[in-house]
């Protein structure tokens, strides 16, 4: 039997997500500021959201001829416009498709090229980057946008608030959509295996999403009045893009946006704007166990604290605990669901430490062996998923979906999984190939199709290593040289240097280089990632 959600289900209205969000009464004043740059004090409170976000889409309906199904890439740290650009794009029927702002131009024109975008909004400091992608996936410059506060003097590259004025004679008749087929957001996610590929979310995946964390606990007790929380995830991500931006629309508290990570910085807006609470990924966890900053900061005003996107072991949120009294919860997600699928009440996350809580409303899973048998509970497996707002597919790719999905519609995860049998969940491993950074995904096959174009590079395999540390995986290549080329400490940090030169910072091979004579593989020639894992938790044991 599935394990089905324990909450009540709820009702998940059949909008869009415009209807959701911005035409449905709001509990909190309209003109109260949501949305707050950390730096500026520039602010968008929900009535001004509302306002641009409808003359920008008018102006892309005039300017672009914007249609329902046209994708527009967005290439930009967080900022306060990135709700507004994102409203707009849906007004105008389009499907937003953000990418990481620190990738490199190639990753960047591969995206746009694969979604097919028809225009692509970024900021300045990232116009050199956005340009060289546009140029490569063909895309004009005209093209691009700009948003945040830079403008481009040459006015090739116009700011989408210049827009907004030429589609002032458009009607103001939102474009039609069918909120169950009408794709939202393509995110970019290597899922079980290979290379990125577009994550299709449809509105009502969004909308499901947002109703079902609504009804989660420590959401419906915020406050707008007093409840804050700092903006520190990335809008690029599925967890910021929807969870933050879903939380503070919603619940009218203040989000205090933050275009970068930076730990002192970060405590003095907790300290400063009175932050209650923060969805976080576990790298910030770290820091505010065990960094010395931290005491310098009055950090007494944050309640609770959302750990996901990655491990996070029951030591560090204990550590969190102990020394500022904060209650980390942990949570569980992916690209594919929107992301939300399970969490821990703050309640109960001393209770059921080193779990990723209990499923959200509507949801069911299976645990699952090999030969997809479902397992008892305390059993691990893979986890299998089913709910309103797991993905439909990958972006035009038929026969990838086709083993996504069991014929009996059941997402496979790729995570190993078990559940005790209060419901509680708890992730033991990975199946897939996926790396994960600080949260930050890092596809292998992405590597390794760098790595053996070498010249001295006969085969290679790319997996993640746990840094204890910095408490996060981080990418390590082990390499078959071809013969005749000696393997040398030399050799291997010259070949750690280029790749590192060639590919985002989160995707450096911070795990080094190690030499192998073979890599291990199947008989139908697939990769044994598992058996290099089993070798690297020996040499870690014997350590
Ligand atoms: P993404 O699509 O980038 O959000 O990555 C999703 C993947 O992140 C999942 O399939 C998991 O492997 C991993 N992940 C998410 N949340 C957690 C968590 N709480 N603990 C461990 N891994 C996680």
């Amino acid at each position: 039997m599935p394990i089905a959600s324990l909450q009540i289900p709820v009702e998940i209205p059949p909008v869009d997500i415009w209807s959701y969000y911005l035409e449905q009464p709001k509990h909190y004043p309209g003109d109260k500021p949501l949305f707050v740059d950390c730096d500026t004090g520039r602010s968008h409170s929900f009535n001004d959201i509302k306002r641009l976000a409808l003359e920008f889409g008018k102006g892309l309906r005039h300017v672009f001829n914007w249609q329902r199904g046209d994708v527009m890439g967005l290439f930009t740290p967080n900022n306060i416009d990135v709700p507004v650009v994102n409203f707009a794009i849906h007004w105008a029927g389009g499907i937003a498709s953000p990418a990481n702002p620190t990738y490199t131009p190639e990753d960047l024109a591969q995206q746009l090229k694969d979604s097919g975008a028809k225009a692509l909004l970024t900021q300045k400091m990232f116009l050199q980057a956005a340009r060289k992608a546009a140029a490569l996936a063909g895309l004009p410059e005209d093209r691009i946008l700009l948003m945040g506060d830079g403008r481009d003097e040459t006015g090739v590259h116009r700011h989408w608030s210049d827009i907004t004025a030429q589609g002032a004679k458009v009607q103001p008749q939102k474009a039609n959509i069918d909120p169950r087929k009408d794709l939202a957001y393509l995110v970019y996610s290597s899922g079980t295996t290979g290379l990125p590929k577009g994550v299709m979310l449809s509105h009502q995946n969004i909308v499901a999403q947002a109703v079902q964390g609504e009804k989660q606990g420590d959401i419906k007790g915020l406050l707008w009045e007093v409840d804050a929380q700092l903006g520190v995830l990335p809008f690029f991500h599925i967890y910021g893009l929807v969870v933050v931006l879903a939380t503070t629309i919603a619940t009218g508290v203040k989000c205090v946006v933050l275009p970068k990570f930076d730990l002192e910085k970060a405590c003095k807006l907790i300290q400063d704007h009175h932050i209650t609470f923060m969805y976080v990924p576990p790298p910030i966890v770290l820091a505010l166990g065990k960094h010395p900053v931290i005491s310098k900061y009055d950090l007494s005003s944050l309640r609770w604290i959302n750990s996901a996107a990655a491990p996070l072991s029951r030591e560090l949120a204990v550590s969190v605990w102990d020394r500022l009294k904060i209650g980390v919860k942990q949570g569980y997600g992916l690209s594919e669901t929107s992301p939300g699928v399970m969490i821990q009440l703050a309640e109960e996350w001393w209770k059921y430490q080193g779990s990723v809580g209990r499923l959200y409303p509507n949801m069911e899973a299976k645990i699952v062996d090999e030969d997809g048998k479902e397992l008892g509970y305390d059993k691990s497996g893979e986890l299998l998923l089913k709910g309103p707002n797991v993905f439909s597919g990958y972006w035009k790719r038929p026969e990838l979906n086709k083993e996504t999905f069991t014929e009996d519609g059941w997402y496979r995860t790729g995570d190993i999984f078990y559940c005790c049998p209060k419901g509680n969940f708890y992730i033991t491993d990975r199946k897939k190939e996926l790396i994960k950074y600080k949260g930050f995904q890092v596809p292998p096959a992405e590597l390794e199709a760098k790595l053996i174009g070498r010249d001295d590079i006969a085969d290679v395999c790319v997996i993640g290593v746990w840094d204890k540390e910095q408490h996060t995986e981080i990418p390590r290549a082990y390499v078959v040289l071809k013969p005749g080329v000696e393997e040398t400490e030399a050799k291997a940090t010259e070949i750690t240097e280029w790749l590192n030169a060639k590919v985002a910072p989160s995707k450096k091979l911070r795990g080094g280089v190690r030499f192998i004579k073979e890599v291990p593989k199947s008989q139908a020639g697939k990769i044994l990632r598992r058996v290099l894992r089993d070798q690297v938790k020996k040499e870690e044991e014997a350590e």
